[in-house]
């Protein structure tokens, strides 16, 4: 397919055309500091230029302010988890994460993006096979490399890439991502008469397959015909939050061609960041696409939803208290920023875990605070990360659960991280895989 010719927000046509568009958007700030109240980043550093008002300030005068010191703005722009927060507490109804997404597509735009970003964003993301055959070729070779750092929750240390991962306990890789395995699926619907497209997310594809299986288990056992194409691309979401609204929009043109091959009435995804950025995102960028295209994204954006809400909204799965067995275990569940505030999604997970006679929920205080991943935001401000994840990993341990469990998988490797770090016994699992194993089969 031909890279998609949009324009880079780099001329200074563009540039100027985004600017104006900020000043719009920027007049609706009150100033209240209401998002202090909520902001992770904020918790952690109580500087006022991490929180929103700070951010807004900052962005009032960008133009001088890049001109004057580029990188700096860019760094300020990105102590920020994108959570959306702020966002979810604003009393004026200042539409933040679009602020926040136009700042730093102007910001790449003006001083251009890394040779890494660029090569990840334009030359791996776009093409699946590739990053199957380096993910699968990494999960191969990595054995000789790794230690187990804690048993239970399923970490590894490697200390020879230390310059690379820093502290971080991971999780291993799979040898072949579930897209690998599986290659094109398309069944047609069966008792539940629906079918739906299965769009697993880079992180359920290739590290946590087991997130993407429970989900074909759970709609294979509902008789939901499955249609996968093979050719199915990143949602788009690393490139748009590091400002290249190009690589975006490249992805997001290829995701939009494959999917209208087909007839089905959803699209599901065990990943809250994914299903989030489709709903929210890829409508932000309806003046670059085509007449087709705006159609497509009109009714994708309409038929997106998390697993968990397909199975409780949609199929309506029993989800009645059931009497718990005896050794039921205790669980406690973390709201995912992107599943609760962005997807209004926190009654469905908790009902199924509910339902499940073999788990018993009870709950953490702040339970929808943020974990502290935020993707790149993780790789670029580990200690930040860190601090955030540690309060929530203080509120799990307090309520002394058997295991976690969450609904996006960015949250389960942060979570892990954190666990892991403080010699915690705690395994983090996905709504979905508890469900999954209630199943027969
Ligand atoms: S809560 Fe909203 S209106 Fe108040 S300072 Fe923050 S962004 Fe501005
Ligand atoms: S998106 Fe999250 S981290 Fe960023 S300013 Fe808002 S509350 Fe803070």
């Amino acid at each position: 397919m031909p890279e998609k010719t949009v324009p880079r927000p780099g001329s200074l046509r563009e540039l100027a055309q985004l600017l104006m568009s900020l000043d719009n958007l920027l007049v609706s700030c009150m100033r209240c500091g209401l998002c202090q109240a909520v902001c992770p980043v904020y918790g952690c550093t109580f500087r006022e230029a991490d929180v929103t008002r700070g951010k807004i300030s900052l962005l009032e005068n960008l133009a001088h302010e890049v001109i004057k010191d580029a990188n700096s703005v860019d760094d300020r722009l990105n102590r920020c988890l994108l959570c959306g927060s702020c966002q979810a507490n604003c009393p004026s109804g200042v539409n933040i994460m679009e602020i926040f997404i136009k700042a730093r597509s102007f910001v790449a735009g003006y001083r251009g993006l890394g040779a890494i970003k660029r090569l990840i964003f334009r030359h791996l993301l776009p093409h699946p096979r590739l990053f199957n055959f380096l993910t699968g070729i990494t999960g191969v070779l990595q054995g000789p490399f790794l230690k187990v750092a804690n048993r239970r929750v399923g970490t590894s240390k490697a200390a020879v890439l230390k310059p690379f991962l820093g502290e971080r306990h991971i999780p291993s890789l799979p040898s072949k991502s579930f897209s690998s395995r599986h290659g094109s699926i398309d069944t047609a619907a069966g008792k539940s008469g629906l079918k739906v497209a299965l769009f697993p997310g880079c992180v359920p594809d290739k590290l946590f397959e087991r997130l993407s299986e429970a989900t074909l288990k759970a709609l294979n056992y509902h008789g939901v015909g499955v249609f996968m194409p093979a050719d199915l691309v990143c949602c788009g979401i690393p490139a748009l939050a590091s400002g290249d609204s190009q690589a975006f929009l490249n992805l997001t043109s290829k995701n939009i061609q494959v999917l209208a091959k087909a007839e089905f009435d959803y699209l599901v995804t065990p990943c809250a960041t994914c299903a989030a950025n489709i709903k929210e995102n890829w409508p932000r960028f309806m003046a670059s696409y085509t007449e087709t295209e705006k159609k497509d994204v009109d009714s994708l954006t309409a038929k997106t939803m998390d697993i968990t809400q397909f199975l409780v909204s949609v199929l309506k799965i029993d989800t009645t208290p059931g009497t718990k067995n005896s050794n039921a275990q205790k669980v406690t569940y973390h709201d995912s920023c992107h599943l609760k505030k962005s997807l209004g999604v926190s009654a469905q997970p908790r009902a199924i875990i509910q339902s499940l006679p073999g788990y018993e929920l009870v709950e953490m205080p702040e339970a929808d605070r943020c974990c502290g991943n935020g993707g790149s935001f993780n790789l670029f401000h580990y200690g930040l990360s860190k601090d955030i994840g540690q309060r929530k990993r203080n509120n799990i341990v307090s309520v002394h659960p058997e295991a976690v469990i969450c609904g996006c998988p960015a949250c389960l490797m942060q979570l892990m991280d954190m666990l892991s770090q403080n010699n915690d016994d705690i395994p983090v699992k996905h709504v979905v895989e508890l469900y999954a194993d209630s199943l027969p089969g």
